[in-house]
């Protein structure tokens, strides 16, 4: 991935084919061409090993998805038996099968109000991809085909499809000569307090951005829109905790003119923040459609889920005998990957890691706090297992480094260099480790987060 590699030849084997036939997501052709990526070979918990023998603390968590940890020899087994019993069967039509019957009814025991409707997918892409369409679809079917719009926040980011990117607005993934979906599109600010201009209160700054959502309904017209579609915390756009009061007031809002409020819990779902769902227990919001992935089965195999609301469904099921909605994957209700994500959920809820999470989560956010004494640290922001450090050239005016110097990632090359792994987005260095971190696994993190924020600081002067 990020630093010196090459120490053995099959290492350097593999890392060169990959280098040969590999299009990596978000990596930039010039230092890939240049490094390769790191070849990882084995996990176990919250720690990685590359194929040079060199440990890692994990604390990107994978992509934001190994909840359990890795390398549980349960989930092996219990995958193990199910290929050799069901390794597929569609869920198409008119068939089912045990562990999507029994994963759909375990799910709507977690969620929150009447979500208790399930459509398996493959992805947090496909699950959001797939509700984006039943906005429509809901609407059409209650003689409100109009009502389509959606209306999104800047830097938010609800996966990697045409549509979904469409929806997403991080500024750096835009390339401007391609062409994303517009039409019904809309976006408003993020609710991003520490950049917000003028350094207003968060009780100013919930005001300001409801009525800003107040403003866009407006312009665009109550009828037409369709829903508002909002990450809990918005997690790559920079891991971004809205201000107090924000989300509950945006959800009234959406409830005055009948527009559905989608919590896209892709991230924040399955213990990030201490709990199942994260729209009600954290934030006192019920929505009526929940997309989530990656925790939903510790990212052991891909799966992904829309959950929507009873309300939902007796609209879209009653009428037309002949109705059905055209959304679904091959591998939707994959029978082997609901065995997995029932496992998960099975060990999280015997080891209680919703505790761990709420309990080591907290010491986390109190340590990784500590960094602030540092002189290039603007800001840290998260809750839990959520957690980001901002980096800036300048603390009072917030002016961030130039482009060039890359600090995220030079921070985690660092790192890297030093067994930890964090993520770098632009500025920012990013965290989600597994639910199952030890207080020993922060001090370390924070002890070594220190150290290279200090070491690049040095190298800067
Ligand atoms: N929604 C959110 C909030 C995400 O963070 C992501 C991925 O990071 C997605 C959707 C897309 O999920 P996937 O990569 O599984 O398609």
């Amino acid at each position: 991935m990020l630093t010196d590699k090459g120490q053995n030849d099959a290492e350097a084997h593999l890392r060169a084919l990959d280098q040969r036939h590999t299009l990596h997501p978000w990596t930039h052709f010039d230092s890939f061409e240049r490094e390769g990526a790191m070849v990882v070979e084995s996990g176990e918990g919250c720690y990685l090993k590359d194929a040079n023998g060199k440990s890692y603390l994990d604390a990107v968590g994978g992509m934001w998805c190994t909840n359990i940890g890795l390398g549980r020899k349960e989930m092996a087994q219990t995958i193990a038996e199910q290929v050799e019993k069901l390794a597929y069967s569609s869920t198409f039509v008119d068939m089912t099968n045990g562990p999507s019957a029994l994963l759909a009814e375990k799910l709507a025991s977690l969620t929150p109000g009447d979500l208790n409707r399930m459509h398996f997918t493959t992805g947090g892409s496909t699950a959001v991809d797939s509700a984006y369409r039943l906005v429509g679809f809901y609407n059409y079917c209650r003689g409100k085909p109009e009502k389509t719009h959606i209306i999104a926040r800047d830097q938010a980011y609800h996966g990697s499809t045409f549509v979904t990117m469409s929806i997403g607005n991080k500024a750096a993934d835009k390339v401007t000569e391609f062409q994303y979906l517009r039409d019904g599109i809309h976006h408003i600010s993020a609710p991003h307090h520490y950049r917000a201009e003028g350094n207003p209160s968060e009780e100013n700054f919930t005001d300001q951005l409801i009525a800003e959502f107040e403003a866009k309904i407006a312009e665009i017209g109550a009828d037409k829109v369709g829903a508002f579609f909002a990450e809990p915390i918005q997690a790559s756009g920079g891991v971004l905790v809205p201000p107090k009061g924000y989300l509950k007031r945006m959800w009234e809002v959406c409830q005055k003119h009948d527009i559905l409020f989608l919590a896209d819990e892709v991230v924040t779902a399955f213990g990030r923040l201490g709990h199942f769902f994260a729209s009600e227990d954290e934030f006192g919001v019920v929505p009526d459609i929940i997309t989530t992935a990656k925790g939903l089965s510790s990212g052991y195999l891909p799966m992904g889920a829309m959950i929507y609301s009873d309300r939902i469904h007796d609209v879209i099921s009653q009428g037309d005998e002949n109705r059905w909605f055209t959304s679904g994957y091959t591998y939707s209700g994959h029978p082997v990957c609901c065995a997995a994500a029932l496992k998960n959920i099975e060990i999280m809820e015997r080891e209680d890691l919703m505790q761990n999470a709420t309990e080591v989560g907290a010491y986390f956010e109190e340590q990784l706090n500590t960094l602030n004494d540092l002189e290039i640290v603007g800001n840290v922001r998260g809750r839990k297992l959520m957690m980001c450090v901002e980096n800036v050239k300048d603390k009072a005016s917030k002016e961030l480094f130039p482009d060039e110097v890359d600090i995220g990632k030079r921070i985690a090359i660092t790192a890297e260099g030093l067994g930890l792994l964090v993520r770098p987005i632009g500025h920012l260095n990013v965290m989600s480790p597994p639910l199952t971190l030890t207080r020993k696994d922060v001090d370390f993190l924070v002890e070594t987060l220190r150290a290279s924020i200090v070491e690049v600081t040095k190298q800067l002067r």
